[in-house]
């Protein structure tokens, strides 16, 4: 039985990447500096699992980037534009690969970045490779081949790792009509299987092939694809053993496929799915060893090994010993580094750290849960496997984290909770009543600049230079201006700011009970950015009001409605570490109902507009299309049950930062927001489509202007942007807003903007009573 690990963080323990890359991108350090830079974390990384125990550590797993993009540069798969700074002999390799993933203005030169998207249904994003119709491939980069002899060179004889040629096809984009570019297998498969050879040649004998797209439902040429692909790798390269990886689902349907493949290995997930292990167990051939995924790697708990080591026995019985191996469920890529780095914790209590396990940590599971496998009678090993059943025993009876009065609320909860007292429409009249807004009303998303200064204050408050008090001063002064200029540029409905909030998901989870969170536990997002997820270890409850004291203090300053503004149940879940020991969709009650307090305690505060933002409803849809339907059947009602507690005349606002609805759209109108604020400028209102289609019934505001560009629009280009809204949208339905919040831009060019927004918005008026009686004649004007 051998132990082996689907890949290690790059990021560093303390995210040397980070700053290597953004000190090298500054030159601020020499290219040679980030190599080594690079170097030491690989060294670093290959030692420690060396140290460990595992059998076969990965290679090229390292990325100074991306993955995706380092096999894009590896098969050549280098767009046109780039051209330039490829044949500029000059520049080194690296700094085409950092143009690639960041556009690059240099020289003259003005290239735009590739597109980055988010990995399957993780928080990471990779850069999406871009394939014309006639692409050609060729060897271009040697990374694979160099890694794997610089680890040989150490000493440690590691299993490259390489994203497979049908999952690197479905993980790009056709930037011509006309083709599917899963057509391009056949150009690409030589550029592989060249790759293999040299790597054979070079001594490598395990080599694991990750075809993530095994876990997705796939066409039957996809399928058909599997099939002629490996046969083909075995023909060419007989002798290289390959480790075929799937993770984040079940094979499901594609198991058949899976099984028929001429590969020495599969790896299946036994964290997402630990269903499949006996159907798998069934068909696979004898002589393909299996690979069981077993320590999550993609959530920060200790690995139940009673649990674990029940699985691994069933595949004992089914396999011989020698077929079997033990690894993560998928990389631990998505795992923070190394929970010793936790050392200076103040927030991890010990009772809480001796519930998780970081990479490093992960990485000795491995290992232990292959020594309880093998032998169980030596003293030493019966020592790991009652402490791991202590850690997760005290875990599973908890003070801290099991709280009846919670678990009360949410077996209580009713229908009745997930419905307001009235239809849209009828609320619709007691709103309009209620709030005296005029036609196209203006707001925005929540969020204002976060200036440096505003940053210092909150890094002095935690350092203590600043008492809460003056703090708050800052913040209130702070707030106060936004007010004040809101209210002189004409704004209808007012937001305080946010100056108070550090991040939409921390704020929240700060203030919750249940949250915990980490000092160093970062995990890589994209590129050099890294976040710290939030840990929810227990019941979540709200203990006092959050935002009442900010949003009640901008009320105070003005007679116009200032909107409260909270972040949904759903997108606390999704940009958190959740816990294990239930189900997503009960904490996801949980987290609702905390909301729903909130939203109550607003409401009777005397605030009339209250905004819950879920802008990761999307991105928690599952990869599977059969289970889509029950998520967003409890996400949705997590999303009502945080905001039906209220009156008809309160208005809720809902905000998501997509522009694909398409296929969700009628969950989106399930939700029942009375009012959704959205991306459109970008795809120039295109999605409207998808409501105007659907007959969207309730209040939407396209977002007129893009907020992630400090370009400022015309009042002109608005003012079209919502004529083609118009065209397809009621006059009383539409809002007018930017795209997101605008925490990230300067105050010059938001006030520029926004000061255009409300001339574009109160042209619309205008036109719109100029044209009462040929309204029609008007709409048909716009479209032509
Ligand atoms: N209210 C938040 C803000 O304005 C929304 C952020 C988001 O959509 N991601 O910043
Ligand atoms: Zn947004």
């Amino acid at each position: 039985m051998l132990t082996h690990n689907l890949g290690y963080p790059r990021i560093g323990s303390r995210r040397q990447l980070k700053k290597a890359c953004e000190a090298y991108w500054k030159e601020k350090i020499s290219l040679h500096d980030l190599l080594k830079a690079g170097a030491d974390i690989r060294l670093q990384n290959w030692k420690l699992q060396q140290e460990a125990g595992i059998d076969m550590i990965p290679s090229n797993d390292f990325s100074f980037y991306d993955q995706v993009l380092d096999m894009s540069l590896t098969v050549g798969a280098i767009p046109e534009r780039y051209h330039d700074i490829v044949t500029d002999q000059k520049r080194p390799e690296l700094d085409l690969y950092f143009a690639m993933a960041r556009g690059y203005q240099n020289n003259g030169l003005d290239i735009i970045a590739m597109e980055m998207t988010k990995w399957f249904d993780t928080n990471y994003h990779y850069i999406v490779p871009e394939f014309k119709k006639d692409q050609k491939f060729k060897l271009f980069s040697s990374k694979i081949l160099d890694e794997f002899k610089e680890a040989k060179r150490l000493g440690i004889q590691t299993k490259p790792v390489i994203i497979g040629p049908i999952s690197y096809l479905l993980l790009g984009k056709e930037k011509e009509t006309g083709f599917h570019r899963i057509s391009l297998l056949q150009n690409l498969l030589p550029v592989y299987l060249e790759i293999l050879k040299k790597l054979e040649n070079s001594g490598a004998t395990w080599v694991q092939i990750d075809e993530p797209y095994l876990a997705m439902d796939l066409s039957k040429e996809e399928k058909e694809a599997f099939l002629s692909t490996y046969k083909e790798i075995k023909r060419a390269c007989p002798n290289i053993k390959i480790l075929l990886a799937s993770y984040f689902g079940n094979l499901g349907d594609n198991l058949p496929i899976a099984s028929a493949l001429p590969v020495c290995a599969l790896h299946i997930d036994l964290v997402r799915a630990p269903e499949q292990l006996e159907e798998v167990l069934q068909s696979i051939p004898k002589n393909m060893s299996l690979s069981l995924g077993l320590v999550d790697g993609r959530n920060i708990w200790k690995n139940d090994f009673e649990g674990s080591l029940a699985l691994l026995e069933k595949a004992q019985k089914a396999k011989e010993t020698e077929r079997l191996l033990i690894g993560p469920s998928c990389s631990l890529l998505h795992s923070p580094c190394d929970l010793e780095e936790e050392s200076n914790e103040t927030a991890l209590t010990p009772e809480i750290k001796n519930w998780l396990a970081f990479a490093k940590q992960k990485v000795e599971e491995i290992s232990n849960l292959r020594k309880l496998a093998i032998d169980q009678e030596n003293k030493a090993n019966l020592d790991i496997l009652s402490e791991n059943k202590a850690a997760i025993q005290s875990k599973a009876e908890a003070q801290i984290i099991h709280k009846a009065k919670v678990k009360l609320a949410v077996e209580l909860l009713s229908p009745e909770h997930s419905q307001r007292k009235n239809i849209f429409s009828e609320r619709q009249k007691l709103q309009e009543e209620n709030l005296k807004l005029p036609l196209f009303p203006t707001t925005t998303i929540g969020s204002f600049p976060q200036t440096k200064e505003v940053r210092q204050w909150r890094a002095n408050l935690k350092k203590g230079v600043l008492t809460q008090n003056q703090y708050n001063e800052l913040i209130k002064k702070e707030t106060k201006a936004a007010i004040e200029w809101q209210e002189a540029i004409g704004l209808d409905v007012l937001v305080h700011g946010e100056f108070e909030r550090n991040d939409m998901v921390e704020y929240f989870g700060e203030k919750l009970e249940g949250f915990v969170f980490t000092q160093n536990g970062w995990v890589q997002s994209y590129g050099s950015r890294c976040v710290k997820p939030p840990i929810i270890y227990g019941d979540v409850s709200r203990p006092r009001a959050m935002t009442k004291y900010w949003t009640s203090f901008a009320q105070s300053l003005t007679n116009k409605n200032v909107k409260g503004m909270l972040t949904g149940p759903v997108t606390i879940l999704q940009w958190s570490f959740v816990r294990n020991d239930q189900a997503r969709s009960v904490t996801c009650q949980q987290i609702a109902l905390a909301i729903r307090e909130e939203v109550n305690d607003l409401e009777s505060a005397g605030i009339k507009i209250i905004q819950i933002d879920e802008p990761a409803l999307r991105e928690g849809l599952p990869l599977r299309l059969s289970h889509w339907d029950a998520y967003l059947k409890w996400a949705v009602d997590c999303f009502r049950i945080a905001s039906s507690g209220v009156k008809d005349e309160t208005q809720i606002h809902t905000h998501m930062c997509y522009s694909e609805f398409n296929d969700i759209i009628q969950h989106i109108a399930a939700m029942d927001a009375d009012v959704i604020t959205i991306e459109c400028s970008r795809s120039q209102m295109e999605l409207l489509d998808a409501f105007a289609e659907f007959q969207y019934p309730n209040e939407i505001g396209p977002g007129v202007y893009d907020i992630h560009s400090p370009r400022i629009p015309t009042e002109d280009e608005m003012v079209q942007l919502m004529n083609k809204a118009k065209a397809v949208i009621k006059d009383r339905q539409l809002w007018v807003n930017p795209d997101c919040g605008l925490k990230t831009r300067g105050w010059e060019e938001t006030k520029e903007a926004l000061i255009r927004m409300v001339k574009a918005a109160q042209s619309l008026r205008d036109n719109a009573t100029l044209n009462t009686s040929s309204f029609s004649t008007k709409v048909l004007n716009n479209l032509g």
